[in-house]
């Protein structure tokens, strides 16, 4: 890859900067300079730059601005100027989506698997993103997000070993797919992707330290912290699902004892009960295992809070279908036992429910133009 002189490179990160705030809320120059830690100067020189290229325009506050003062002048996003695809692979198939700056969805797919060998599933990904390709401009088309189960290698793009994942086990996705698209692709653990995503479309647009916790077969969690993603340097961390909440608790096939997935997984939190699903769970108001699988969450959340201090945990997966009453036991149990005393919000999954735009949002994350 050729690798601009680091003037262009801050200025490149900074234009990118630009674009996922403004995505995120109203921004005037003044306001970004600030929030950039920029001078005015600098700051008028990028925006100038982004106004020339038609990635972003200008437009006066609307008649509700509440503020003192004049109207400000918001730096605004022109959705239509860009598109990224997205591809979120699950255990028994995978979606694809082509997205604009906004996240709004130009297409949006599903399809299963069509073998049991990872290169064939890539081959029918890149043609299906040839198909892409022609919807619009390819200058206006920087690459693609593929969001994955963990754990992975981001510095290769390759899968590494999820449980029930064998066929992608080790595979390098990002390198073969880019090399049939002619596309850069940047892979991404699906809890991160799916906190990116609420972070630009969903409950967390103004938030800066949150947790995305995606309770399903597993338990993934996705951190934000000072606005950022959270990645490990090895791809191994962001495992919720394997703190212990039992030090003589359940062996896990992690290797460790009491695992929080070996009880709050939907399956764990199911098994003897007669309910096929957390929606039957609900739909039925059974009381006690809502009660006992909010214990167990919560308990696994009041370590990440400890240690990462969140203002915000985001619940997704199959959890977060069907109502908030969970969240709403949580929230209380949470607050009362997390060594922070500001008051932290549990809320349901906005935007992390589309696998296409979690992945699509890693490369509205990643890529300039
Ligand atoms: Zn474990």
């Amino acid at each position: 890859m050729a690798h601009g002189t680091n003037a262009e490179m801050m200025k490149t990160n900074n234009k990118k900067l630009i674009l996922n705030l403004i995505r995120q809320d109203n921004y005037s120059r003044v306001d970004l300079a600030r929030e950039m830690k920029l001078t005015k100067a600098t700051l008028s020189i990028l925006t100038e730059e982004m106004l020339r290229e038609g990635l972003i325009f200008e437009e006066a506050a609307g008649e509700d601005y509440s503020g003192v003062g004049r109207r400000p002048i918001y730096i605004r996003l022109r959705e239509k100027a860009r598109y990224v695809i997205g591809i979120g692979l699950t255990r028994s198939g995978y979606h694809t989506g082509l997205f604009d700056l906004g996240g709004n969805a130009v297409r949006i797919e599903r399809h299963k698997y069509c073998s049991d060998n990872a290169d064939d599933n890539i081959k029918a990904m890149a043609e299906i993103v040839e198909r892409y390709k022609k919807i619009v401009p390819l200058e206006a088309l920087p690459g693609i997000g593929v969001a994955v189960p963990g754990p992975l290698d981001y510095k290769t793009g390759t899968i590494l070993n999820p449980p029930n994942f064998e066929v992608w086990h080790n595979c390098e996705l990002s390198k073969k797919l880019s090399a049939l698209c002619g596309l850069p692709v940047r892979l991404e653990n699906i809890a991160n992707a799916m906190a990116v995503a609420e972070q630009y479309f969903g409950c967390c647009r103004r938030e800066k330290d949150f947790a995305y916790v995606a309770v399903d077969e597993g338990i993934g969690s996705g951190i934000v912290t000072n606005g950022r993603i959270y990645r490990s340097q090895r791809g191994y961390g962001n495992e919720l699902g394997h703190i212990s909440i039992d030090i003589n608790g359940k062996e896990c096939s992690c290797g460790n004892h009491g695992c929080l997935e070996r009880y709050a997984a939907i399956p764990e939190i199911l098994k003897g009960t007669g309910y096929e699903s957390w929606k039957a769970v609900l739909d039925d108001n059974n009381e006690s295992i809502i009660r006992k699988e909010a214990e167990y969450l919560s308990c696994g959340i009041v370590s990440l809070l400890n240690l990462f201090d969140l203002g915000t945990i985001v619940l997704g997966g199959s959890i977060s279908e069907g109502g908030g009453k969970i969240a709403e036991i949580i929230a209380k149990t949470v607050n009362g036992r997390a060594i922070s005393r500001h008051a932290v919000r549990v809320v349901m999954s906005e935007a992390g429910h589309e696998r296409a735009l979690a992945a699509a949002s890693i490369a509205l994350s990643e890529f300039f133009f």
